[in-house]
């Protein structure tokens, strides 16, 4: 008889991985050209991008235009 042979076995259900809900595009709460927050029905989409305004809109865009131009006029290797 070998006493005292315990295997250290405990409930292991201290390991649950919590899953993460799925991640979906949505509407973010903020304009992502100005910051301010967007109301719950006066927004405005464009290409997978949510603003206040028009104004935002293409203030953004022509942000990005601004900054793939220079991208490109930058001096390659
Ligand atoms: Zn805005």
């Amino acid at each position: 008889m070998t006493e005292g042979a315990k295997n250290g076995r405990g409930p292991a259900e201290g390991e649950r991985a919590q899953k993460a809900p799925a991640a979906k595009k949505e509407k973010p709460d903020k304009c992502e050209q100005c910051g301010k927050p967007l109301g719950r029905v006066k927004w405005y989409y464009r290409n997978n991008g949510y603003y206040c305004t028009s104004r935002c809109w293409k203030e953004f865009r022509s942000k990005q235009t601004e900054a793939a131009q220079k991208a490109e006029a930058a001096p390659k290797a």
